[in-house]
């Protein structure tokens, strides 16, 4: 599983941080999501599928 993120979309809301901190974070300023982990484990996919969801601009995207 690789993540990708649309940085133009981003807005730093941070859903995908608390969906899975493990993978994200925020930049210092908390307006730019921080990858930890671009191609996470799969035992972390529903916690990242929950990101995707959660994401209020639709900037992150699982490619299989
Ligand atoms: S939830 Fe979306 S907008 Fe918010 S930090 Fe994560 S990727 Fe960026």
């Amino acid at each position: 599983m690789d993540i990708h993120v649309d940085y133009d979309r981003c807005e730093g809301h941070g859903e995908c941080v608390i969906a899975a901190p493990e993978v994200f974070d925020l930049n210092d300023d908390g307006d730019e999501v921080i990858v930890l982990d671009d191609s996470p484990a799969e035992a972390l996919r529903r916690k990242v599928e929950a990101a995707v969801k959660l994401c209020p601009v639709a900037a992150l995207r699982i490619a299989d």
